[in-house]
Formats: C-alpha cells, structure tokens, sequence
C-alpha cells in the first residue's frame, strides 16, 4: 500500500533563493530553529543563545524576544542551510528520535512535556506513521463496512478503509460532503482552533489563508481531501441512516438508509462506523409563541440566506459559540441588534484570530522542509494539553465561587481586565452584564470575536431579562418589556446530548441504544464501543472531546486508528464479532466519572451542554490528549467478548 501523501496544495514552482531570503524576514523564530535543529541534527540550535522566551498566552512570539541582531543571524544562518539543503550540499540529518524531539519542542515553548509524548509528536510531525496497513487476504475481499457521515470523521475513515482496499459505503443525509462545515454558514461561521492544527496530519495545507479558518475555506479543505482520495464514489448523498439492527447469526449490521426519493433500503455491514459528530442537530428552545413569529426566524445551523438583513431589527436569542460569531458579523447590517443573553461568556483574545497569512508565511510552509510541521506542533501543544491545568479544580483553593486554582483566578482576572477594556467608555454600565460568574473554561471557551466591542455599540442592545414569549412581531421579557423585532435568530445550540439522535440502533438481543442511555445519558468504552452493540464504532462519542483544548482532528484520527487497528486484528483471526465486555466498559466509566469529578465541569456555578440532566458530565473526557493517544493506540481484544468465524459471517451488501 502507498503511503498516505503530505501535500501541499500548489504546484507552483519552487521560488527562488531571493524570495525566500525575503520571505524569512517574516519567519517565526522559534519555529525557524526547531527547523534548523532538525535539519542539521546539531542541537547547538536548542541551546543557549537560541533559547526563545516563553511566549505569552497562545501567543506566536514570532522575534522568540531575540535582539535585533540575533534575529538578523538566525535568519541569515537559516538562508545559508535551507540553500544548501536546496543545492544538495547539505543532507538533512535523520529525524530527531522522540526524545529529541520532546526535548525541542520543551526548550521552544518552555514547557514540560512528558518524555512518553514523542511518539505522539512524531505522528504529528509526518516522522512516524500513523496508518494501518492491513494485508490483502480472502477475508477482506467479502469485508463490508458501513460509515454514517460524510463530515471530518466520515471521509477520514473513508480514506482509510479505500487505502486497505476495504468495500465501504458512507450514507451521508446532505448533498455535499463536509458535514458541520456543510450546514453551518452563518455569517462569521469559522473554527476556534488555528488552521494549521485543525487539518489531518497527513493532509496539511501549507496555504491556509487565514490563521483561523472561517466557514468556507473550512469546507473547501474538506472538499479537496474528499476530491484527492476519490472518495464521492463510495458516499451516497441525500440518504439517512434511519436505524440499524445487529443480526447475531450472521454477525451483520442491517442498516435502514432513506434515499434521496424517501424509499428505506436496508444496507448490511460487518462493521459499522458512526462519523454523525456532536453538533449535528440543531436544538430549538421552547419559548411561549415562538412558532407564531411572523417575521422570518432561522437557526443559526440553518442559515437563510434569502432573508436580507439590512435596515432591519434582528433579535438574536444565545450567546454561545455561533452567537459570539454572528453578532459581530451582521451588527454592520441590521439597523439594529438585540442579543438576549442568558448567561454571559468568556471570550479570550487572541491576536492571530483575524489575521492572514503572508505570502511569504505561506512560502515558508509550503517550502522549508519541516516549518509548517513544527509551527503546528507547538501549537498543538500551546492549544491543547498545556491548558489541562487550567480544568483541575484545586479543591483546597478557597475562592470556588469564581475559579477553581490560581491558575484559573490569574486568567479571570485577565480576562476581566480585558472585557473592561474592550467595553471601553461603557465598561462600568455592561461589566455587571457580560462579566461571567462561572470559572473561565466552566463552558466551552470561545475566542472573542470583537463580541465586546459589538455589545458596546449604541446600535446594539444586551437583554438580560429572560424571556417569556415571543408574539407575531416581539419579544416580550419577564420583565414585561417588549421589543419589537424583524427577525429572530435562534443561537441555542445543538442536541449534543442525543448522541446518534434521532437514529435508532438495535444491538444484541433487541436491545434498543437509546434506552439503554436514556435520552442524554450515553456512555461507551473509550468513547468508542458500547457493550451488547458489537462490531460498531463511535468518533466523537460520549466524554471525547477535548474541553481543556486541541484539535478534533487529532481526536478523529485517533479513533480511526483504533477502528483499522481493530478491523485489522478481525480479519487476521477470523474474527466475525468484537463486544465490548460489560465490566470493561463499567470499570473505565467509573473511573472516567472519578477523574472528571476533579475537572471544572464539576462545578456548579453553570449550566453546560457538557453535562446532561442528572449532572452526569457526558461530553468532555478529564484526561490529556496524550492520555487518550495512549489509551486508543491499538485495541486489547482482552477488552471485548470475541466470536471467531467458526459462525460464518454473514454476506454484506453494502
Ligand atoms: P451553545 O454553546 O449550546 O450555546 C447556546 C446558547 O443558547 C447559550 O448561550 C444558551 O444559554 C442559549 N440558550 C439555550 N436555550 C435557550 C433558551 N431557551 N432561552 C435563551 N437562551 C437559550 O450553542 P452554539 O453557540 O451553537 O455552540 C455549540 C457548539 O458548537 C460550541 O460549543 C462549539 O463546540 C461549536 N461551535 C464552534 C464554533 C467555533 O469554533 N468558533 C462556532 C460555533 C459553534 P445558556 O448558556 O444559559 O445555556
């Protein structure tokens, strides 16, 4: 099997020395040496006069706080090796082995990275595989696998299984592939983790044009991964897995898909793989009259872009996630907007959130070999498990009703500060109404996306009273104020808590998924399998996401890893059926509950979609992303009743 390729998305030729001379002017310092340490192999480079400062925050610290000067030679000497390296003169040493390159990237960042993270890194970094290879053999040849979604998870396990020459359908309900990027377009729509994280490791774009990505470019990247590894062959669109039955004599999935026409086609699988993700369906509030809005009203996930905003009174009711990007993005265009806000949020500053990249950071990462790897990497860690102490609630620290260490104190009380002053002249009248009182990270954090400037514009109005009812052209508040309205924006999030809602899943013995978790009470092993539902697999399952920080993708890959590893493990042993053993499953759930119970989402100063209705913290998993590298590196069939192939496994028709 070929090895998956690293790409970058341009076939323009090389530039010439002058402009990359030119374009090292512009290079991020710290990164530019890890490039020379690894190029060179010669640590002189991770050593005292190279040592960069600690950067701030999530900050780039682009100089590294070098002088003048020493900046000037780390770029000259970078343009003396990366020619040589482009004449030939100068091979490349071998890849740092991972303790080196834990040792790198601790001295670039000032971090303390556990030793047992370079493996990690290295998959990272394109220096260690991260695929399965899975040898051709007659079982594989009738293997059929299953995989509901065409978002992020669902191509990417698509690309795996096409490598391994494994048959597979995707049953994707939109008409584009993309998922979340596909629904979501409201105005402002993007990600809040930098570009160059959120993007397969073996798939990067060394031209992102924006540190952050919006919306479209987001989608365009998915486009493209869907377009390089020829995967529209094996999706069918418009179609929806409505529910699926374990066949236990013939070790198969029945899968019950509506097609485009409404007709129900029933698919069978050995195997199947739910890519749905978490923010899938739109949750709508119940609030009194809201059905009998006259107005046009649209969720933010279901966007009209046939209703012209201009000159208009837009009431928005949220201010979550796609609040805090939409208001910002149509207050330029409505006459005026109104935010009904229930609890306020924490929005962190953060100063690549708007910026583009150069021309010539783009040169830099398309052309110096290992740059854009390295400049992800450190952020890899800057955005993900370096924020892990800022979620362990210090249980001795004694002010829990604002935050949950010193650590967490220090950042409200920077971001308070920060609020402040982006409130500017209107700072003392809206502090006592966007000043969160929950501990900074109680909910997801989000990145302030001029969100406080937005709330101080006079054409702009922050309710706080809650709402009792909405009539044919107002909003009427407990408070019995009414505020006349053109449209209604609805912001309030997502079922997350249906995990695979609405579809219905039978295992073994009938037993029906949704009642076993209840309506938002879903658990599995390792956010993966669930007991008594064998051969099927969860991305993005219950307690996986990385609330402490990181990227999703990492996840993914992750979780299709452990899926190949496992479907790899079932064809060499003749495996028809893997369930997760009961016990297995209930150990790892007590102490997965244990761990989350020293996190912050333990705290009850708020409400979050992280936790369902009896206080059970359902979405965000308590440990490191490292941890859960660890824990999901490849499947202990110890963990699962195995049933061997003495059954015949049953023929699929996917
Ligand atoms: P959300 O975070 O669940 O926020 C929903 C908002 O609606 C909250 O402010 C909530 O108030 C409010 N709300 C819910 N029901 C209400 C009701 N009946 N009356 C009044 N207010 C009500 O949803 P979201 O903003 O769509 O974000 C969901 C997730 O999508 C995010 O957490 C994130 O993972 C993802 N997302 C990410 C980005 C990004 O990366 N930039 C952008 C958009 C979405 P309470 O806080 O009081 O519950």
């Amino acid at each position: 099997m070929s090895s998956l390729p690293t790409i970058s998305p341009t076939t323009s030729p090389p530039a010439s020395d002058q402009r990359l001379r030119a374009a090292l002017e512009e290079a991020n310092l710290p990164t530019l040496l890890l490039v020379l340490a690894h190029l060179t192999g010669d640590d002189r480079w991770i050593e005292e006069p190279y040592l960069p400062s600690r950067p701030r925050g999530v900050d780039d610290n682009d100089t590294g706080g070098f002088s003048d000067e020493l900046q000037a030679s780390i770029r000259s000497d970078a343009y003396e090796v990366l020619r040589a390296v482009r004449a030939g003169s100068l091979r490349p040493a071998d890849p740092p082995s991972p303790e080196r390159l834990v040792r790198m990237l601790a001295v670039s960042l000032h971090a303390e990275l556990p030793e047992a993270t370079g493996p990690l890194f290295a998959e990272e970094l394109g220096i260690a595989s991260r695929e399965v290879e899975i040898p051709p053999s007659p079982a594989l040849e009738g293997f059929r696998v299953l995989v509901i979604g065409a978002g992020f998870s669902g191509l990417l396990a698509s690309i795996h299984l096409a490598k391994n020459g494994i048959a597979h359908t995707v049953v994707e309900k939109n008409s584009k592939v993309g998922g979340t990027w596909w629904e979501n377009h409201y105005p402002g729509a993007g990600v809040d983790t930098p570009s160059h994280v959120y993007s397969l490791s073996f798939f990067q774009r060394a031209d992102w044009p924006h540190y952050f990505s919006k919306r479209d470019e987001l989608h365009a990247y998915l486009e493209s991964i869907a377009d390089t590894y020829d995967l529209s062959r094996h999706i069918r669109f418009e179609s929806e897995v409505v529910a699926a039955r374990w066949d236990d004599g013939a070790a198969l999935w029945q899968v019950d898909v509506r097609g485009p026409d409404g007709e129900i086609e029933t698919l069978s699988a050995h195997v199947v793989v739910s890519g749905v993700g978490l923010l899938n369906r739109p949750s709508f509030p119940e609030i009194k009259g809201l059905e009998g809005f006259e107005g046009p009203a649209m969720h933010t996930a279901q966007w009209r872009d046939d209703v012209d905003l201009s000159g208009k009174r837009v009431a928005v009711i949220g201010t979550g996630a796609s609040a805090m990007q939409t208001v910002p993005a149509i207050a330029d265009t409505a006459e005026r907007v109104l935010v009904f806000q229930r609890t306020a949020q924490w929005g962190f500053p953060n100063p690549n959130y708007f910026r583009e990249v150069s021309d010539a950071t783009q040169l830099l990462m398309r052309e110096v070999p290992f740059y854009l790897g390295w400049y992800r990497l450190r952020h890899l860690w800057n955005f993900g498990d370096s924020l892990h102490p800022l979620v362990q609630w210090d249980r001795e620290w004694p002010h829990p009703e604002r935050s949950i260490s010193a650590f967490n104190d220090r950042v409200r009380a920077g971001l308070t500060e920060y609020i402040r002053a982006e409130l500017g002249e209107r700072a003392e009248e809206l502090m006592p109404k966007c000043l969160p009182s929950y501990p900074p990270y109680g909910k997801r954090p989000l990145i302030d996306n001029g969100w406080f400037r937005t709330m101080a514009r006079e054409d702009v109005d922050l309710v706080t009273d809650g709402i009792d009812e909405v009539r044919a052209d107002r909003i009427v508040t407990t408070t019995g104020d009414e505020y006349p309205v053109d449209v209604v924006v609805v912001a309030t999030g997502f079922r997350v808590l249906r995990v695979l809602g609405p579809m219905e899943v039978y295992g073994r013995d009938e037993a029906r998924l949704h009642e076993i978790w209840g309506e938002d009470d879903a658990r599995a092993y390792l956010g993966l399998a669930m007991p008594g539902f064998p051969n099927f697999f969860c991305t993005f399952g219950p307690n996986t996401f990385a609330g402490h920080g990181g990227s999703g993708i990492l996840t993914l890959e992750l979780e299709v890893r452990y899926v190949m590893e496992m479907i790899k493990k079932m064809l060499a042993e003749g495996i028809a059926s893997v369930d997760c053993r009961q016990d297995v499953h209930d150990e790892y759930n007590e102490r997965l509950a244990r761990r989350l119970q020293d996190t912050i989402w333990a705290h009850p100063g708020m409400t979050t979609y992280y936790r369902n209705s009896k206080g059970n913290i359902v979405v965000p998993m308590p440990w490191t992303n490292y941890d859960y590298w660890q824990m999901v590196r490849e499947p202990d069939l110890a963990d699962f009743h195995v049933r061997k192939n003495g059954v015949t496994a049953g023929e699929a028709s996917v």
